[in-house]
């Protein structure tokens, strides 16, 4: 492709994108293929031959298009949104243009500078601690893991990175039993061993129960292991429970033990004001990690972890060989040693971007209009003989089921399941599902960047339809 058809086609893709955008309720959210169904559209072979970029694209809107999920759609309300936004779009489309490599202050200097300054923003906005420095990741996932292998390493003087496990370390991790499975995977990939990741009961509400973690700490103590890390969680995935940050961190610093709070997804609603207080006493915690690529309209993907203390994370992660040295190391951030990747995209171009299209008040009056709309629904479904809500709505995701008279939990599990896939089945909106203390529940997350009462109303008449047709056949 030379310059003028990019030129060319550029300006198309442009126009598509922006026909999308407006008209993306038209799509079905899920699509409806079968397994390989795109596979098999697809030629066996790369081709030898360079082809005409009218006919890639064709091929894009035939195969791949009808093959897609559609999460920017108004009623993608399952797992939890991963919400774009037209400044963001317009960000990537500038951070691919320049192909910046953002490793290091010396391989983009602005990369570096915007991300230090728009991590502070994020922190200041979000009332974190303002000694506490951020740095951007590409997932949640990763950002865990990067906070457990710092925890391992400064409890064990940064040995294990050198020499490996001795074999007499016998760390132990602590959750909610709400814990996310990114814990568990970031358990594994640190060579702790799930075992030793220890599930804390939850109260009424799915919170952490702080006595419950301070008994389980001092047993294992007694049993002579070591604890090593506390994950807490703002926002459970399956009911977005907030364990008790505050007195969470009492009991960590205690201890002296790793205290890593997973915001992911409600982490947003803290440029509220009115949430702020949930993480009251977190300035005795280590670290913090946040999905701006969630609820704060920033595309997939980009997360921010904060750190009380970024020198113990850039012990574990510096490794600097001859050819990355530069004069200035010791004046600037160089994001290599802040994490796993050696290569980083220029993420922060697009918070950037976000923060200052919408402005912290345009973002704060789009949380509370989808915070209102969810309120909303909550009282349609609690208006509603048969229905239940079986979590607090702390946030915007209900979970929410029916009840069935005579029935055991099977059957009402059964009938649950139905009712939700057969609304999943219309293509009109999307909904998942958990479970809450074995029971099926449907999780109604109201968070899309467009979603408006239009969307939910629909969105509550083809429940109530479907629920209908499907109680008549019981
Ligand atoms: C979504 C989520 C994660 C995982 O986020 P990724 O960025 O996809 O790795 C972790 N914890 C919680 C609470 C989440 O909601």
């Amino acid at each position: 492709m030379d310059k003028q058809e990019f030129r060319k086609y550029a300006h198309q893709l442009v126009d598509w994108m922006a026909d999308y955008l407006e008209e993306k309720e038209k799509y079905p959210v899920t699509p409806s293929v079968k397994p390989r169904e795109i596979y098999d559209q697809l030629p066996a072979t790369a081709p030898e031959k360079g082809e005409d970029f009218e006919k890639i694209f064709r091929d894009f809107q035939e195969i791949i298009l009808p093959g897609m999920t559609h999460w920017q759609h108004p009623a993608f309300f399952g797992y939890f949104p991963a919400n774009n936004s037209e400044p963001s779009i317009l960000a990537e489309m500038l951070m691919s243009t320049l192909g910046a490599q953002c490793m290091s202050w010396l391989t983009s200097p602005a990369a570096t500078e915007l991300e230090e300054r728009v991590c502070d923003w994020l922190r200041d906005a979000k009332g974190i601690d303002s000694k506490w420095k951020g740095v951007i990741h590409d997932t949640a996932s990763t950002a865990t893991l990067s906070a457990i292998l710092t925890a391992r390493e400064r409890k064990s003087n940064w040995e294990i990175n050198e020499k490996g496990f001795s074999g007499k370390e016998h760390y132990r991790i602590y959750s909610s039993s709400h814990v996310h499975s990114s814990i568990d995977k970031a358990i594994r990939i640190a060579g702790l061993g799930v075992e030793n990741l220890v599930r804390i009961e939850v109260d009424e509400e799915f919170a952490m129960i702080p006595e419950a973690l301070e008994a389980a700490i001092q047993k294992d103590i007694d049993a002579g292991k070591t604890p090593l890390c506390v994950v807490s969680a703002l926002g459970t995935t399956s009911s977005t429970a907030v364990d008790p940050i505050g007195k969470i961190s009492e009991i960590t610093q205690k201890f002296g033990i790793w205290h890593h709070i997973d915001a992911a997804f409600a982490g947003t609603a803290l440029l509220l004001p009115e949430f702020q207080s949930l993480i009251k006493g977190h300035e005795a915690a280590d670290s913090y990690v946040f999905n701006p690529h969630k609820w704060m309209f920033t595309n997939f993907d980009c997360t921010v972890l904060f750190l009380k203390d970024p020198k113990d994370l850039v012990q574990t992660f510096s490794l600097t060989p001859e050819y990355l040295k530069t004069d200035l190391d010791k004046e600037v951030n160089n994001y290599r040693d802040w994490g796993i990747q050696l290569g980083r995209r220029f993420r922060a171009l697009k918070l950037w971007f976000v923060i200052r299209s919408y402005g912290l008040n345009g973002i704060r009056e789009k949380l509370r209009h989808h915070l209102m709309l969810t309120q909303k629904a909550a009282q349609w479904i609690e208006e509603t003989k048969g229905l239940e809500i079986l979590a607090p709505v702390k946030f915007n995701t209900i979970c929410f089921r029916q009840k069935l008279d005579s029935a055991d939990q099977n059957a009402e599990n059964q009938f649950n399941e139905k009712w939700m896939a057969a609304v999943n089945e219309t293509g009109k909106a999307f909904f998942s599902h958990t479970k809450l203390s074995g029971k099926y529940v449907i999780r109604w997350v109201i968070g899309q960047t467009d979603v408006t009462e239009k969307h939910i109303e629909s969105a509550w008449v083809l429940l109530l339809e479907t629920r209908q047709k499907l109680l008549q056949e019981i």
